[in-house]
């Protein structure tokens, strides 16, 4: 039986381990099959304070884990597959076997949203990328598209000028949800193209197995056309990882915990942390906040439940 499971291994989950660990509760964290969250996929990272000069994300959560295993907390690489929180102890299932807990923290984060056609689906690892960072060097030199409008797409389309002959921007509206400071940036960059108001329809070459083409359309007039591409990069937002905890947890509409005050879920015990419950903020240092709260909220429910 654990004090504290931990379900992911982004920046919420390590500072909840940290926390935890540092309050004698041996925490065990389930880190998924990628551990470091959506740092472990990003580059040079600017605005986590105490960093003047920046710190690589891979590097910023690898030195959280160290510091939570510093203090005891216990990692093990598997998959929540499954939750029981209808009874204490509470139940996670990982990979095949079941796991008791008093308190469980929930911080699976979020993962990549796709466009949804059969074809990319096909060609993901093939051309099709949710990140720049793992493959942009693959397209030295190549025709790269960048699909979205936030700030992770202007990231991605400033990061894979590096590597490709031009970079294009396909967003689906005129105007763009990125903030202005990295709008600006990518439009200050001469490699970047435009195709605002477009959306992809179709991308080949399935039979071939690689990309080659997309087809485009004209949001406003319906116009098709082909247009040569070789790398994909789809950046158009995440979905939370809370499969396993559907019917356990309330969630929202769209698959977010919803929230009881603090880090407190609809279960008295289970507790949320990091992007799995935040659509607003979504950074770094929130998500590390949240990991604090919810293992602060971990240790005193355990300490109220002992009396
Ligand atoms: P986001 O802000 O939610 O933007 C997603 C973009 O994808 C939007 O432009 C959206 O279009 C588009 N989109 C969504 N579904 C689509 C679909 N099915 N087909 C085509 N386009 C679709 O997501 P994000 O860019 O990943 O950013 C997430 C959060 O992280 C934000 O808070 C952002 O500020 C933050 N972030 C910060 C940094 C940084 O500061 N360095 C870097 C990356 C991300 P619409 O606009 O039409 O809805």
């Amino acid at each position: 039986m654990r004090n504290v499971v931990i379900v992911g291994a982004g920046c919420a989950g390590n500072t909840a381990a940290i926390y935890a660990a540092r309050a004698n509760l041996l925490p065990l964290v389930v880190t998924g099959v990628h551990a470091g969250g959506q740092l472990s996929l990003t580059t040079l990272v600017e605005n986590f304070p105490g960093f003047p000069e920046g710190i690589d994300g891979p590097v910023l959560v690898e030195n959280m884990r160290k510091q939570a295993e510093h203090f005891g907390a216990e990692y093990v690489q598997g998959t929540v597959v499954e939750a029981d929180f209808s009874r204490r102890p509470f139940r996670v299932k990982i990979d095949g076997d079941w796991t008791e807990a008093r308190t469980v923290i929930v911080a699976s984060g979020a993962s990549a949203r796709w466009l949804g056609l059969a074809s990319e689906q096909k060609l993901i690892g093939h051309g099709v990328s949710s990140c720049a960072t793992c493959d942009g060097f693959f397209f030295r030199g190549k025709k790269i598209m960048v699909v979205g409008g936030g700030d992770s797409a202007m990231e991605e389309a400033n990061f894979l000028t590096r590597f490709g002959e031009d970079v294009t921007i396909v967003h689906r509206r005129e105007q763009f949800r990125a903030s202005k400071i990295m709008l600006d940036r990518a439009r200050a960059n001469p490699k970047i193209k435009w195709l605002p108001g477009t959306v992809i329809d179709e991308v080949y070459d399935v039979e071939k197995g690689n990309v080659t083409d997309a087809l485009m359309r004209d949001v406003k007039t319906g116009r098709q056309w082909k247009q040569p591409v070789d790398g994909l990069f789809v950046a158009i937002g995440h979905v939370p990882n809370t499969a396993p905890f559907r019917g356990q947890l309330e969630l929202d509409a769209d698959g977010f915990i919803l929230s009881h005050g603090g880090a407190r879920t609809s279960v008295p015990g289970v507790f949320h942390a990091g992007d799995v419950r935040d659509r607003v903020y979504r950074q770094a240092i929130t998500a590390s906040g949240m990991g604090c709260m919810a293992a602060i909220e971990a240790e005193r429910f355990l300490e109220a439940d002992a009396h």
